[in-house]
């Protein structure tokens, strides 16, 4: 600060021509001999600042004087105008008051340096702002954390968004979302109406393949109808040949979710938590999940009357004394069932969305890091469509490989950080990588790729043998207790 106070007198006058009085100069070149690097290091900085043309001129204005207004400056230069009294040279070195201005051909390394321990923009602007200076550098260290992607990897994960609004469903059963349920080493086929929340429950036996699921809809859709939209996370066997061709054949729409983000077909998840603590209790108190099961389907909802009266337009009769009247039809109109539905989205959707911010859209061709699954690592990735459903998109990694991601598990990725994707240094640096540096990430890769085949192999070859291995690769052995 003495310095700078001192160097910013001696800039106002008028000759421009600093006179240095015995003090600063004491100061000064305290300053040099204080520089805490190796006679090597100052050797090679003094090297590059007598290289860089741009310094070479700076150097000259400092000791020769600065042109008396700013148009007459060198345009290399001009951004050092309104700090020209700061500036001064040591021993043919230049300074910005204590801080060594560093020459452009090593302006990369200092980067690196300054990155080194991966910290946060902040740290690294603080860190670097306090020892080193040249023009822009607070933009160029940014943009080196930005395009970090060591720092993008291991970022946490992204703020859940707010509830996404659905619009209400025109009639019952006309979308329907469908999961797979695990309980009790079994697996059951789950089918739930958006616009009544009635659930079917099929039980898949060992028979864990497309052919098994399309009879047990197919038998579904027979008792209410075929639904114009079919909700699902695409996983297998939703995903097969003939799954599609059966959804083709009966006219019915795929509408895909994210696959590891249960939230975006929440119907079908809510439904799935539903039917297993049923499941549970009834297995642990030794009653007939049927019985459950027909009572979940009469019970009215807070806002709504029961998934049986919204589908069937009745009560169903059960173990319960009831008189004949209620077991009469009645229909719920369709403004009445609005009404219901307008009031649930507004409750549940003030009580979720309480601090939660949406997440920007994406386009394609932006680039991204994303999640293989929900605990790993960020992995850059470049957006290829962005699917009917809103938060869902597609995008290709480094490989070519595809995925279906929700936005909750994509981050955006600056443009140039991804350009620089293939020749990134393990630092993050847009340098070559060393020899061991390429060949750990090749390791790396290819065992997340052998992991990767390995699963997918074993889901293809237990559907062969009627057998079901979840996504997290456990065995699921073969359903018994409910038959439905
Ligand atoms: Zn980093």
């Amino acid at each position: 600060m003495y310095i700078s106070d001192t160097l910013s007198r001696a800039a106002l006058k008028e000759t421009y021509i600093p006179k240095y009085e015995s003090d600063l100069s004491y100061h000064v070149n305290a300053l040099y001999s204080n520089l805490a690097i190796s006679e090597e290091y100052k050797n090679k900085i003094l090297l590059a600042t007598n290289s860089d043309s741009e310094l070479q001129i700076l150097k000259k204005y400092c000791q020769d004087g600065w042109p008396t207004s700013k148009n007459q400056v060198d345009p290399l230069l001009k951004s050092y105008w309104n700090i020209q009294a700061e500036i001064h040279v040591i021993n043919n070195l230049l300074f910005k008051n204590d801080k060594l201005i560093i020459p452009k051909s090593m302006q990369n390394e200092m980067l690196r340096k300054i990155h080194e321990g991966h910290q946060g923009i902040s740290k690294c602007l603080n860190l670097a702002r306090n020892i080193i200076y040249w023009p822009n550098m607070s933009a160029d260290i940014k943009n080196l954390v930005d395009q970090c992607l060591i720092c993008a990897k291991f970022k946490p994960n992204n703020q859940p968004e707010p509830l996404q609004s659905y619009s209400v469903t025109s009639f019952p059963w006309q979308r329907v979302g469908i999961d797979l349920m695990h309980f009790n080493n079994n697996t059951y086929l789950v089918v739930t109406d958006y616009y009544s929340k009635f659930i079917e429950l099929a039980l898949l036996n060992n028979k864990y393949t497309a052919a098994n699921i399309i009879i047990h809809l197919k038998s579904i859709f027979a008792r209410h109808g075929v639904p114009v939209f079919l909700v699902s996370d695409g996983g297998p066997p939703f995903n097969s040949a003939e799954f599609k061709s059966f959804l083709y054949n009966w006219d019915i729409e795929h509408i895909l979710t994210s696959p590891y983000h249960p939230k975006s077909n929440g119907q079908a998840e809510s439904s799935v938590k539903i039917m297993k603590n049923m499941l549970k209790k009834c297995l642990e108190s030794n009653k007939d999940p049927y019985m459950a099961l027909l009572q979940y389907r009469n019970t009215p909802k807070a806002n709504f009357p029961s998934p049986a009266q919204l589908l069937m337009s009745r009560n169903l009769r059960m173990h319960i004394p009831v008189i004949n009247k209620k077991l009469k039809p009645k229909v719920v109109t369709f403004s009445e069932y609005k009404k219901g539905f307008e009031k649930d989205k507004a409750q549940s959707k003030h009580y979720y969305n309480r601090n939660k911010k949406p997440l920007p859209l994406l386009n394609p061709g932006n680039f991204v890091s994303f999640k293989k699954m929900p605990n790993s690592d960020w992995l850059p990735a470049v957006v290829k469509e962005r699917l009917k459903c809103q938060r869902s998109y597609i995008i290709e990694d480094s490989k070519g490989n595809r995925y279906r991601r929700n936005r909750i598990h994509l981050r955006f990725q600056s443009n140039e950080s991804c350009n620089k994707f293939d020749d990134v240094q393990s630092n993050g640096s847009p340098k070559a990588q060393s020899p061991v540096q390429r060949e750990n990430n090749e390791t790396r890769d290819r065992q997340m790729e052998e992991n990767r085949d390995s699963l997918m192999d074993s889901l293809c070859k237990e559907q062969e043998y009627h057998k079901y291995v979840t996504k997290s690769g456990r065995e699921v052995k073969l359903p018994k207790r409910i038959d439905l």
